[in-house]
């Protein structure tokens, strides 16, 4: 065969590979597009564990019209214009990829209201590159994102996806890691038209626990002993447990980095270490953390999940992070008791 450009549409298909391998990735992107947009309140609904639709409705700022279609297309983006922003990065997205990705495996509509305009406009896309259709819609100032048929045209994707429950444990975990990283905003996740979880947003620092209750559950809470240390480059804040002997649901092993979750078995191998030279190996640790760290120490860009990052001083944050657990640990031998740090 010759060497030939792909088409666009098959170049998008390719690149979802890497960005969207179940519902779960993509309630995670168009969430962290919501908190991106500023939304206060995010409305997550979900059919049939995301296989069937994914509705994703905010109250954030809304995309202008004339930017719609644009907002589908691959390597569009409002977040980074310079190789120098993506050193600072703050905003959850910056490739400008996840739209152009999800509306090339489904049929997705976009409506939004922009903030200060009467008017709400939609768009339809169905796996192709650019919307073609706009016409005008009834929504608030805000962004809903439908997502129908998920992977309805890659068959071998489709082939992979568990059953509908399981699709929506994966999708309940990861709204939940995203609630425990703002309190300040209102989740609301619905699966098969029933609620399922509401996760309202807190004003106040008395409010902190009830809302930890709701994510975690009472056992973790009850066990929690709070983390608090920084210095000069870093600060560390979050909980963690002993939950040795008690069945916690779900299994809480969530770390961040500047507020984005991560799977990344170099903070989980930490904590495990602290907790080995603490007790024995019956102890089982459960843990939130958050890690905030200047923004130009790391490299996100490192992973299309952006699951991971990379620390230019890998070394200092291990020491770092490994001292604050293991102090906190030494500290509360005694019988834990609530710690409010967020
Ligand atoms: P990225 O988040 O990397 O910029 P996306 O493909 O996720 O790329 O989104 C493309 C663009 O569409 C964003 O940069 C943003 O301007 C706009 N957008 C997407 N979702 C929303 C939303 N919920 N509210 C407002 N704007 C949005
Ligand atoms: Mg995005």
């Amino acid at each position: 065969m010759p060497i030939q450009v792909l088409l666009p549409q098959l170049a998008n298909q390719i690149a979802a590979g890497e960005v969207v391998s179940r519902p779960a990735s993509v309630v995670k992107e168009l969430i962290e597009n919501s908190l991106d947009a500023g939304a206060t309140s995010i409305n997550i609904d979900i059919a049939q564990g995301g296989t069937k639709s994914i509705r994703i409705r905010d109250n954030g700022s809304g995309i202008p019209k004339e930017e719609l279609a644009l907002a589908l297309a691959r390597h569009a983006t409002s977040k980074i214009a310079r190789m120098e922003d993506l050193e600072r990065i703050t905003s959850m997205g910056f490739r400008g990829e996840a739209l152009a990705s999800i509306s090339s495996v489904s049929r997705l509509y976009l409506t939004s209201r922009m903030i200060g305009q009467s008017k709400a406009w939609q768009v339809y896309a169905e796996g192709s590159e650019l919307a073609v259709t706009i016409k005008p819609a009834a929504h608030p100032v805000g962004t809903t994102i439908e997502v129908l048929d998920l992977f309805y045209n890659t068959p071998a994707r489709r082939k992979f996806m568990s059953t509908a429950k399981t699709e929506f444990t994966y999708i309940d975990d990861i709204t939940r890691r995203i609630a425990l990283s703002r309190f300040d905003v209102t989740f609301i996740l619905q699966h098969n038209g029933k609620i399922v979880r509401q996760y309202r947003a807190i004003s106040h620092k008395y409010q902190h626990q009830r809302r930890l209750v709701g994510l975690c559950g009472q056992a973790f809470v009850e066990r929690a002993m709070g983390v608090s240390y920084h210095n000069s480059n870093l600060a560390i804040h979050g909980w963690i447990a002993n939950t040795a002997g008690v069945a916690i649901i779900p299994e809480l092993k969530y770390s961040y980095v500047n507020r984005r979750t991560m799977n990344d078995k170099f903070i989980t191998h930490i904590i495990r270490k602290a907790y080995q030279e603490q007790f024995t190996e019956t102890q089982q640790p459960a843990f939130v953390l958050f890690l905030e760290i200047d923004p130009q120490q790391i490299d996100v860009n490192f992973h299309p999940t952006k699951h991971k990052v990379r620390f230019y001083q890998d070394r200092l944050v291990h020491d770092f992070i490994y001292q604050a657990v293991a102090n906190t640990l030494k500290q509360n031998s005694a019988p834990p008791s609530f710690v409010d740090v967020n």
